[in-house]
């Protein structure tokens, strides 16, 4: 099965249809990359997916378990607090603006605040950031603060925060949209690492030469639907 499948979702926003009848399948390891013009309805997928939004119509799984809600004798019931904040750790999530807290070093974005790394334990908690920073190939930046890095920079450590909880799941919101453009090749660099080691990734972007390498396969949006989808070279011609 799937692991992601939206079935038939609506998202309303008062008079407005950001999401009108979407149904997608994402399966284990695959990169799907959403392309679309802006006011498509892709930021409330990926915000509809991670439960930061709530559906109007239809349903969303993610591994086998219902965004948001649960069932009981057949009927569904809203999560708590609790349980839908433990659902959402097993999605990591990228945004365009960073989202780093300004007032806390590298290694502390990483072992504190909302999303952290796995385990209670100081010692451990510190040896898996080192190890995740590694990955995003800034071990050296580990005590700087937030403004003191470059945009570039400062998306690769959000990157990391989101796999610090080991997600099987990572969403991407236009993450090289805010940067400038010479910025952009060493954050697509790492999400192409993350792709090559297996992890499952639904990834909104405009950056079409990404998504022709990465992509498994293109989902193209148009007012709230998916208008077309397939395999990324028969989609996007070489330039
Ligand atoms: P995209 O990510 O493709 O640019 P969005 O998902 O951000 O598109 O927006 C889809 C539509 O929903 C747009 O018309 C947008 O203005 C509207 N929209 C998005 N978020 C909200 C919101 N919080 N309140 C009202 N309308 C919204
Ligand atoms: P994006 O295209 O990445 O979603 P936007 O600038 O469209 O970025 O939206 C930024 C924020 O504003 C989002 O949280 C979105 O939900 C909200 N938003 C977008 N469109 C509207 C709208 N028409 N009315 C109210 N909030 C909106």
């Amino acid at each position: 099965t799937p692991l992601v499948q939206i079935m038939d979702v609506y998202k309303n926003y008062g008079p407005v249809r950001a999401l009108n009848g979407v149904s997608l399948d994402v399966f284990k390891g695959e990169v799907v990359c959403i392309i679309g013009p802006s006011g498509s309805g892709k930021s409330t997928m990926l915000r509809c997916i991670n439960n930061l939004e709530k559906i109007s119509r239809g349903l969303i799984k993610v591994d086998g378990e219902i965004i948001g809600y649960k069932l009981v004798d057949g009927m569904l019931h809203e999560l708590s607090d609790k349980l839908a904040s433990r659902q959402r750790s097993k999605i990591g999530m990228v945004f365009q603006q960073f989202n780093l807290f300004p007032h806390k070093t590298v290694i502390e974005n990483l072992i504190e605040g909302p999303t952290h790394v796995k385990g209670t334990k100081q010692q451990k908690a510190r040896d898996t950031a080192a190890k995740l920073l590694n990955q995003v190939g800034l071990n050296e930046k580990a005590h700087s603060y937030p403004n003191q890095l470059s945009g570039g920079q400062q998306q690769r450590v959000a990157i990391a925060r989101a796999l610090a909880m080991e997600p099987e799941l990572m969403l991407f919101d236009e993450p090289t949209s805010a940067l400038d453009p010479e910025l952009v090749g060493e954050v697509l660099q790492v999400m192409r690492g993350l792709a090559n080691s297996g992890h499952t990734m639904i990834v909104v972007t405009h950056e079409i030469g990404f998504a022709r390498e990465v992509a498994d396969r293109i989902v193209f949006m148009d007012d709230g639907m998916i208008v077309e989808e397939g395999i990324a070279k028969e989609l996007l011609a070489d330039p």
